[in-house]
Protein backbone atom coordinates (compact mmCIF):
# COMPACT_ATOMS: atom_id res chain seq x y z
CA UNK A 1 0.00 0.00 0.00
CA UNK A 2 2.35 2.77 -1.23
CA UNK A 3 0.57 6.02 -2.86
CA UNK A 4 3.97 7.66 -4.42
CA UNK A 5 3.30 10.77 -6.54
CA UNK A 6 6.05 10.35 -9.45
CA UNK A 7 7.08 13.41 -11.01
CA UNK A 8 10.04 14.02 -13.20
CA UNK A 9 11.85 17.05 -13.13
CA UNK A 10 14.75 16.59 -14.73
CA UNK A 11 14.85 14.77 -18.07
CA UNK A 12 17.22 12.35 -20.24
CA UNK A 13 20.40 14.95 -20.12
CA UNK A 14 23.64 12.85 -18.59
CA UNK A 15 24.19 15.23 -16.23
CA UNK A 16 20.88 15.00 -14.88
CA UNK A 17 21.92 13.21 -12.12
CA UNK A 18 19.57 14.15 -9.08
CA UNK A 19 16.92 11.82 -8.08
CA UNK A 20 14.45 11.71 -5.29
CA UNK A 21 13.32 8.40 -3.86
CA UNK A 22 10.56 7.56 -1.45
CA UNK A 23 11.39 7.95 1.97
CA UNK A 24 9.02 5.35 3.78
CA UNK A 25 6.78 3.23 3.04
CA UNK A 26 2.95 4.33 3.52
CA UNK A 27 0.36 2.74 5.79
CA UNK A 28 2.63 0.17 7.78
CA UNK A 29 3.65 1.86 11.06
CA UNK A 30 7.36 2.16 11.76
CA UNK A 31 8.34 -0.20 14.15
CA UNK A 32 10.10 1.40 16.67
CA UNK A 33 13.74 0.06 18.28
CA UNK A 34 13.83 3.40 20.23
CA UNK A 35 11.93 3.28 23.45
CA UNK A 36 8.59 6.18 22.56
CA UNK A 37 8.98 6.20 19.24
CA UNK A 38 6.15 4.60 18.87
CA UNK A 39 3.63 7.31 19.47
CA UNK A 40 5.74 9.68 17.62
CA UNK A 41 5.35 7.28 14.39
CA UNK A 42 1.83 6.74 15.04
CA UNK A 43 0.63 10.20 14.55
CA UNK A 44 3.29 10.81 11.98
CA UNK A 45 1.21 8.28 10.18
CA UNK A 46 -1.92 9.43 11.27
CA UNK A 47 -1.48 13.04 9.82
CA UNK A 48 -0.11 11.93 6.49
CA UNK A 49 -2.61 9.21 5.79
CA UNK A 50 -5.03 12.14 5.71
CA UNK A 51 -3.01 14.50 3.87
CA UNK A 52 -2.69 11.19 1.31
CA UNK A 53 -6.48 11.28 1.21
CA UNK A 54 -7.34 14.71 -0.12
CA UNK A 55 -4.04 14.77 -1.84
CA UNK A 56 -4.15 11.09 -4.23
CA UNK A 57 -6.49 12.17 -6.92
CA UNK A 58 -4.44 15.38 -7.93
CA UNK A 59 -0.69 13.12 -7.14
CA UNK A 60 -1.93 10.27 -9.33
CA UNK A 61 -3.25 12.68 -12.06
CA UNK A 62 0.45 14.15 -12.01
CA UNK A 63 1.93 10.79 -11.86
CA UNK A 64 0.11 9.79 -15.14
CA UNK A 65 0.20 12.47 -17.09
CA UNK A 66 4.54 12.27 -16.48
CA UNK A 67 5.31 8.53 -16.63
CA UNK A 68 3.28 8.41 -20.47
CA UNK A 69 5.68 10.79 -21.50
CA UNK A 70 7.95 7.72 -21.05
CA UNK A 71 11.16 9.83 -19.05
CA UNK A 72 11.57 7.36 -16.41
CA UNK A 73 14.99 7.98 -15.43
CA UNK A 74 15.47 11.27 -12.93
CA UNK A 75 12.10 10.80 -11.32
CA UNK A 76 11.08 12.12 -8.16
CA UNK A 77 9.06 9.62 -5.87
CA UNK A 78 7.18 11.72 -3.20
CA UNK A 79 5.96 9.06 -0.55
CA UNK A 80 2.83 10.80 1.36
CA UNK A 81 2.96 8.95 4.14
CA UNK A 82 6.00 11.34 5.01
CA UNK A 83 7.20 14.56 4.84
CA UNK A 84 10.27 13.79 4.24
CA UNK A 85 12.20 13.79 0.70
CA UNK A 86 15.47 12.55 -0.36
CA UNK A 87 17.04 13.51 -3.05
CA UNK A 88 20.19 11.75 -4.34
CA UNK A 89 22.90 14.28 -5.59
CA UNK A 90 25.96 12.25 -7.12
CA UNK A 91 29.27 14.10 -6.92
CA UNK A 92 33.28 13.63 -7.75
CA UNK A 93 33.22 10.16 -8.88
CA UNK A 94 30.89 7.83 -7.36
CA UNK A 95 29.91 9.83 -4.40
CA UNK A 96 26.23 10.02 -3.15
CA UNK A 97 25.40 13.41 -1.07
CA UNK A 98 21.40 13.22 -0.13
CA UNK A 99 19.30 16.58 0.38
CA UNK A 100 16.80 15.77 2.79
CA UNK A 101 13.73 18.47 2.40
CA UNK A 102 10.94 18.96 4.95
CA UNK A 103 7.94 19.62 2.92
CA UNK A 104 5.94 21.18 5.70
CA UNK A 105 8.58 23.70 6.74
CA UNK A 106 10.90 24.17 4.18
CA UNK A 107 13.61 23.07 6.15
CA UNK A 108 16.56 21.45 3.72
CA UNK A 109 19.94 19.67 4.90
CA UNK A 110 22.43 17.89 3.29
CA UNK A 111 23.83 14.16 4.05
CA UNK A 112 27.79 14.15 3.20
CA UNK A 113 28.71 16.64 0.33
CA UNK A 114 32.07 15.83 -0.73
CA UNK A 115 31.86 19.10 -2.83
CA UNK A 116 29.65 22.32 -2.77
CA UNK A 117 28.79 22.81 -6.93
CA UNK A 118 26.39 19.76 -7.63
CA UNK A 119 24.79 20.79 -4.26
CA UNK A 120 24.20 24.30 -4.62
CA UNK A 121 23.30 23.51 -8.46
CA UNK A 122 20.40 20.63 -7.01
CA UNK A 123 19.19 23.49 -4.24
CA UNK A 124 19.01 26.26 -6.87
CA UNK A 125 16.93 24.03 -9.15
CA UNK A 126 14.04 24.48 -6.62
CA UNK A 127 14.91 27.23 -4.96
CA UNK A 128 15.80 26.09 -1.78
CA UNK A 129 18.03 27.61 1.10
CA UNK A 130 20.48 24.79 3.16
CA UNK A 131 19.93 24.83 6.69
CA UNK A 132 21.56 21.62 7.98
CA UNK A 133 24.88 19.66 6.98
CA UNK A 134 24.96 16.42 8.14
CA UNK A 135 28.43 14.35 8.19
CA UNK A 136 28.72 10.69 8.85
CA UNK A 137 32.86 11.49 9.14
CA UNK A 138 34.90 13.12 8.37
CA UNK A 139 36.74 11.62 5.27
CA UNK A 140 37.21 14.24 2.31
CA UNK A 141 34.83 13.04 0.09
CA UNK A 142 31.90 13.40 2.48
CA UNK A 143 32.89 16.71 4.16
CA UNK A 144 34.79 19.01 1.05
CA UNK A 145 31.69 21.13 0.46
CA UNK A 146 31.20 21.57 4.12
CA UNK A 147 32.92 24.90 4.65
CA UNK A 148 31.68 26.44 1.20
CA UNK A 149 28.22 25.50 1.46
CA UNK A 150 28.02 26.53 5.49
CA UNK A 151 29.94 30.06 4.21
CA UNK A 152 27.01 30.72 1.84
CA UNK A 153 23.96 29.73 3.15
CA UNK A 154 24.82 29.90 7.07
CA UNK A 155 24.22 25.91 7.73
CA UNK A 156 24.89 24.27 10.51
CA UNK A 157 27.21 21.37 10.57
CA UNK A 158 26.41 18.58 12.83
CA UNK A 159 28.84 15.48 13.11
CA UNK A 160 30.10 13.35 15.72
CA UNK A 161 31.34 14.75 18.67
CA UNK A 162 34.09 11.91 18.61
CA UNK A 163 35.40 13.59 15.89
CA UNK A 164 35.12 16.98 16.60
CA UNK A 165 38.51 17.94 15.80
CA UNK A 166 38.06 16.13 12.39
CA UNK A 167 34.89 17.73 10.98
CA UNK A 168 34.94 20.99 9.19
CA UNK A 169 33.17 23.78 10.65
CA UNK A 170 31.51 21.47 13.25
CA UNK A 171 28.32 23.36 15.39
CA UNK A 172 26.85 21.18 16.59
CA UNK A 173 28.33 17.96 18.26
CA UNK A 174 26.15 14.44 18.46
CA UNK A 175 27.00 11.04 20.43
CA UNK A 176 25.21 7.90 20.30
CA UNK A 177 21.76 7.20 21.66
CA UNK A 178 21.40 11.19 21.11
CA UNK A 179 17.92 12.38 19.30
CA UNK A 180 17.76 15.15 17.22
CA UNK A 181 15.40 17.02 15.42
CA UNK A 182 15.31 17.73 12.08
CA UNK A 183 11.58 20.18 11.64
CA UNK A 184 9.44 17.73 13.01
CA UNK A 185 11.48 14.11 12.23
CA UNK A 186 13.30 12.80 14.91
CA UNK A 187 16.47 11.68 14.01
CA UNK A 188 18.58 8.84 16.07
CA UNK A 189 22.15 9.13 15.84
CA UNK A 190 23.62 5.78 16.22
CA UNK A 191 27.47 5.25 16.83
CA UNK A 192 28.75 2.92 13.96
CA UNK A 193 32.58 2.96 14.17
CA UNK A 194 35.17 0.43 11.78
CA UNK A 195 35.68 2.31 8.80
CA UNK A 196 36.47 5.63 11.22
CA UNK A 197 36.33 6.08 15.05
CA UNK A 198 33.66 8.72 15.05
CA UNK A 199 31.83 6.90 12.11
CA UNK A 200 28.09 7.72 12.95
CA UNK A 201 24.63 6.73 11.36
CA UNK A 202 21.61 8.78 10.77
CA UNK A 203 18.30 7.27 11.55
CA UNK A 204 15.05 8.68 10.51
CA UNK A 205 12.12 6.01 11.71
CA UNK A 206 9.65 8.15 11.03
CA UNK A 207 10.48 7.92 7.46
CA UNK A 208 12.26 4.40 7.78
CA UNK A 209 15.34 5.57 6.45
CA UNK A 210 18.85 5.58 7.29
CA UNK A 211 21.89 7.33 6.42
CA UNK A 212 24.72 5.34 6.74
CA UNK A 213 27.57 6.74 4.97
CA UNK A 214 31.06 4.43 4.76
CA UNK A 215 29.89 1.01 7.22
CA UNK A 216 27.31 -0.34 4.45
CA UNK A 217 27.00 -0.15 1.35
CA UNK A 218 24.82 -2.32 -0.64
CA UNK A 219 26.65 -5.48 -0.86
CA UNK A 220 29.36 -4.84 1.14
CA UNK A 221 30.79 -2.19 4.13
CA UNK A 222 33.45 0.37 4.42
CA UNK A 223 37.08 -0.25 4.81
CA UNK A 224 38.53 -0.60 8.19
CA UNK A 225 40.64 2.43 8.18
CA UNK A 226 40.19 3.06 12.07
CA UNK A 227 38.47 0.45 13.29
CA UNK A 228 38.66 -3.93 13.46
CA UNK A 229 36.33 -6.40 12.52
CA UNK A 230 34.93 -6.60 15.97
CA UNK A 231 33.83 -2.59 15.43
CA UNK A 232 32.26 -3.00 11.93
CA UNK A 233 30.26 -6.16 13.06
CA UNK A 234 28.99 -4.70 15.91
CA UNK A 235 28.11 -1.36 14.19
CA UNK A 236 26.66 -3.48 11.32
CA UNK A 237 24.27 -5.53 13.97
CA UNK A 238 22.72 -2.33 15.09
CA UNK A 239 21.98 -1.78 11.61
CA UNK A 240 20.58 -4.79 10.72
CA UNK A 241 18.43 -4.12 14.34
CA UNK A 242 16.04 -2.09 12.29
CA UNK A 243 13.07 -3.11 10.75
CA UNK A 244 13.67 -4.88 7.22
CA UNK A 245 12.00 -2.48 4.89
CA UNK A 246 14.42 0.16 5.76
CA UNK A 247 15.53 2.54 3.53
CA UNK A 248 19.87 2.62 2.86
CA UNK A 249 21.65 5.66 1.61
CA UNK A 250 24.98 5.36 1.73
CA UNK A 251 27.93 7.35 0.43
CA UNK A 252 28.78 5.70 -2.43
CA UNK A 253 27.22 3.79 -5.99
CA UNK A 254 29.28 0.88 -5.22
CA UNK A 255 27.17 -1.47 -5.93
CA UNK A 256 27.79 -3.06 -9.52
CA UNK A 257 31.70 -3.98 -8.09
CA UNK A 258 30.25 -5.07 -5.21
CA UNK A 259 28.25 -7.64 -6.57
CA UNK A 260 30.91 -9.09 -8.36
CA UNK A 261 33.21 -9.93 -5.30
CA UNK A 262 29.73 -11.00 -3.58
CA UNK A 263 29.01 -13.65 -6.52
CA UNK A 264 32.60 -15.01 -6.24
CA UNK A 265 32.09 -15.72 -2.90
CA UNK A 266 28.52 -16.84 -2.74
CA UNK A 267 27.60 -17.68 -6.26
CA UNK A 268 24.69 -20.19 -5.36
CA UNK A 269 22.59 -17.47 -3.52
CA UNK A 270 19.35 -16.89 -5.58
CA UNK A 271 18.57 -13.57 -4.20
CA UNK A 272 21.82 -12.12 -4.96
CA UNK A 273 22.00 -13.59 -8.22
CA UNK A 274 18.66 -11.69 -9.06
CA UNK A 275 19.71 -8.55 -7.60
CA UNK A 276 23.41 -8.65 -8.71
CA UNK A 277 21.36 -8.82 -12.24
CA UNK A 278 18.99 -5.88 -11.45
CA UNK A 279 22.06 -4.06 -10.44
CA UNK A 280 23.37 -4.24 -14.06
CA UNK A 281 20.44 -3.75 -15.55
CA UNK A 282 20.38 -0.56 -13.48
CA UNK A 283 23.96 0.58 -14.03
CA UNK A 284 23.61 0.07 -17.45
CA UNK A 285 21.18 2.72 -17.86
CA UNK A 286 23.02 4.68 -15.70
CA UNK A 287 20.44 4.57 -12.78
CA UNK A 288 21.45 4.88 -9.34
CA UNK A 289 20.98 1.11 -7.29
CA UNK A 290 20.62 3.76 -3.79
CA UNK A 291 18.20 2.97 -1.61
CA UNK A 292 18.73 -0.49 -1.03
CA UNK A 293 16.91 -1.97 2.02
CA UNK A 294 17.80 -3.70 5.15
CA UNK A 295 15.52 -7.12 3.77
CA UNK A 296 17.30 -6.92 0.60
CA UNK A 297 20.98 -6.59 2.13
CA UNK A 298 20.32 -9.20 4.36
CA UNK A 299 19.75 -11.75 1.79
CA UNK A 300 22.32 -10.61 -0.27
CA UNK A 301 25.24 -8.22 1.55
CA UNK A 302 28.73 -10.78 2.97
CA UNK A 303 28.95 -8.69 4.99
CA UNK A 304 25.82 -9.48 7.11
CA UNK A 305 25.99 -13.15 6.33
CA UNK A 306 29.06 -14.06 8.15
CA UNK A 307 27.65 -17.35 8.69
CA UNK A 308 26.76 -18.14 5.63
CA UNK A 309 28.32 -21.62 4.90
CA UNK A 310 29.04 -21.24 1.03
CA UNK A 311 30.61 -17.70 1.91
CA UNK A 312 33.11 -19.74 5.00
CA UNK A 313 34.03 -22.44 2.11
CA UNK A 314 34.74 -20.22 -0.53
CA UNK A 315 37.35 -18.26 1.71
CA UNK A 316 38.33 -21.81 3.32
CA UNK A 317 36.89 -19.96 7.23
CA UNK A 318 36.95 -22.60 9.60
CA UNK A 319 33.18 -23.31 10.83
CA UNK A 320 34.47 -22.62 14.37
CA UNK A 321 35.56 -19.05 13.48
CA UNK A 322 33.39 -16.42 15.07
CA UNK A 323 31.55 -13.75 13.05
CA UNK A 324 34.18 -11.03 13.85
CA UNK A 325 36.68 -13.20 12.14
CA UNK A 326 34.90 -14.16 9.61
CA UNK A 327 33.89 -10.55 8.38
CA UNK A 328 37.87 -9.83 8.74
CA UNK A 329 38.48 -12.31 6.53
CA UNK A 330 35.73 -11.49 4.11
CA UNK A 331 36.76 -7.99 4.20
CA UNK A 332 40.10 -8.61 3.34
CA UNK A 333 39.09 -10.81 0.55
CA UNK A 334 36.84 -7.84 -0.97
CA UNK A 335 40.28 -5.65 -0.52
CA UNK A 336 42.40 -7.64 -2.67
CA UNK A 337 39.92 -8.76 -5.06
ZN1 LIG B 1 35.10 7.24 4.21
Amino acid sequence: MIAAAVSCSRALLPSAMASSFPSSTAGKRAICVWPGMTQLCIRKNLLYGFMRLFSLPFKTLRGVSRTTLGVSRFCSITNMSSSLQIELVPCLRDNYAYLIHDMDTGTVGVVDPSEAVPVIDALDRKNRNLNYILNTHHHYDHTGGNMELKERYGAKVIGSGVDRDRIPGIDIALNDGDKWMFASHEVLIMDTPGHTRGHISFYFPGSKSIFTGDTLFSLSCGKLFEGTPDQMLSSLRKIISLPDDTSIYCGHEYTLSNSKFALSIEPGNKELQSYAAEVTRLRDKGMPTIPTTLGKEKLCNPFLRTSSMEIRRSLKIPPAANDAEALGVIRQAKDNF
